[in-house]
């Protein structure tokens, strides 16, 4: 095996990118970013009745959203197939692999009157040693020679050695009559050929790799570093389910979690780097290893998902987030912000990401620099401008207008205008953000102040006190 490390994500397009196969692309991903190595997109596509080249492009969708970039082209599994049933005629010309030509009748006769006799119903069938001249001229299947006895050892990097015995194989399928591979011998020959290394894929495939381990044995193949990890369950403990929620990567996209929060939780949905919740994709990419990976499943939990994307939105850079939050709203099918509203939101990003879970959350605040005059007033805006001294906004007009636009300047206007109302700032405060905004949840009064500029903000003053 080379050194390189080569892990590769291959989902079945069936459906959307659910959040366990983002978080299995996204351990490999890790897995293999943080070593130098590859990380290669197989689309597992011989079912050709289940599989959909919608499917494929919302895969490609998820992945390109959760930043997880893959080297070289696209595999599609169904166009190797030729290539898999080549080794499984190689395996047959070396006497590793026999033509069967029982009949589905003959199997099922078999399993009947095995179970009546209390033996074991895995089909034993009579052509593995026949010689061929008895063959009779009819369709077939190629199975494989699997061992009769002895035991096959799967040394996995999560759940331990996992030792089967070998007589609880049966002698596998691998071209069926009509000369098509199956599923399980496909997976073998493409990852050979594709070189990886590290096989790391949800637990249900741990009974798959026994099976897959004899077609490595029969091929003289070194087989991969497996790496079973746990499936994700519901707060509940129970299997993920629509039932939880959500299930697609790409719906909480359109919730408006930023990536980088998402591939953050992800990484901790059954992985740990000692009591580390928060980090970066650098810090992840040098942090993870499979010794961390978990062996009971981990549960998910919205809130921790949430807290997380709230510290990295408010570490990622403006013009990344203004870019990112464009990309949500298409996501979610709203109107994308203009040029002037895009640079008024850059602007006042660093006022508004320090507390926004999400980005709804955040263009939500950033209500006063995305409306445009006049302002409409909700209705707590409007009791609290109701609420202000006599007077103020007319009053606040000239002062403002000599002032320097500078916070120490604004504030001290601020202050000895409720010194001498003899009243606090505090209580300035509501009607302010009111005739600043229309709403009652916003930056602080200055912040706003400062990014919206002296012009704006007195002619929103002066609406206000028209309004009032
Ligand atoms: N195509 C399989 C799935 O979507 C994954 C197979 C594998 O990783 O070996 O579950």
């Amino acid at each position: 095996m080379s050194d390189t490390v080569v892990t590769r994500f291959a989902p079945s397009p069936t459906g959307f990118l659910h959040i366990g196969g983002a978080r299995t692309a996204l351990f490999n991903w890790l897995y293999a970013r943080g070593r130098g190595g590859k990380f290669l997109l197989r689309i597992e596509d011989t079912d050709r009745a289940r599989s959909t080249p919608e499917a494929t492009a919302a895969i490609l969708q998820g992945m390109a959203w959760l930043g997880l970039d893959h080297d070289g082209e696209v595999v599609s599994q169904f166009e190797q197939a030729g290539r898999h049933a080549e080794v499984a005629l190689q395996l047959l010309d070396q006497g590793k692999a026999y033509k069967c030509f029982s009949t589905q009748e003959e199997i099922a006769e078999f399993r009947e009157s095995a179970k009546a006799k209390g033996r074991s119903t895995l089909f034993r069938s009579p052509w593995r040693d026949a010689s061929p001249d008895t063959h009779p001229e009819a369709p077939y299947v190629v199975r494989i020679k699997a061992p009769l006895d002895g035991t096959t050892v799967i040394r996995d990097e999560v759940q331990g050695d996992v030792t089967i015995r070998n007589d609880q194989l049966d002698d596998m399928v691998l071209l069926r009559s009509d000369g098509t591979p199956v599923y399980m011998l496909a997976v073998v020959v493409d990852d050979h050929d594709m070189g990886v290394t590290h096989v790391i894929r949800g637990d249900d495939h741990l009974n798959n790799a026994a099976r897959q381990m004899m077609i490595y044995q029969a091929m003289g193949w070194e087989p991969p570093v497996w790496a079973h990890i746990p499936l994700i369950h519901g707060p509940d403990g129970k299997k993920l389910s629509k039932r939880h929620g959500a299930l697609g990567a790409q719906e909480y996209q359109a919730m408006g979690y930023p990536a980088s929060g998402m591939r953050n939780y992800l990484a901790r949905l059954g992985w740990s780097h000692g009591d580390d919740e928060f980090f970066t994709d650098e810090q992840a990419k040098e942090w993870f290893d499979l010794g961390g990976i978990g062996k009971s499943p981990a549960r998910f939990d919205v809130k921790k998902l949430e807290n997380l994307c709230g510290q990295h939105i408010a570490i990622e850079e403006d013009a990344a987030l203004r870019q990112e939050i464009q990309e949500y709203l298409a996501a979610a099918e709203l109107s994308p912000l203009t040029d002037a509203q895009a640079d008024g939101l850059e602007r006042a990003m660093y006022c508004l990401k320090d507390r926004a879970k999400t980005f709804p959350e955040l263009l939500e605040k950033a209500h006063f620099v995305l409306a445009s005059r006049p302002l409409e007033m909700d209705d707590k805006a409007q009791k609290a401008l109701a609420g202000a001294p006599e007077g103020m906004l007319t009053e606040l007009t000239p002062q403002l207008q000599s002032v320097s636009w500078e916070r120490d300047d604004l504030e001290a206007v601020l202050n000895s205008f409720a010194e001498a109302r003899e009243t606090k700032f505090g209580k300035l405060a509501g009607p302010l953000r009111a005739a600043l905004a229309g709403r009652a949840v916003t930056p602080s009064v200055f912040d706003m102040m400062l990014v919206l500029g002296r012009d704006e903000v007195l002619a929103r003053f002066s609406d206000a006190a028209a309004d009032a």
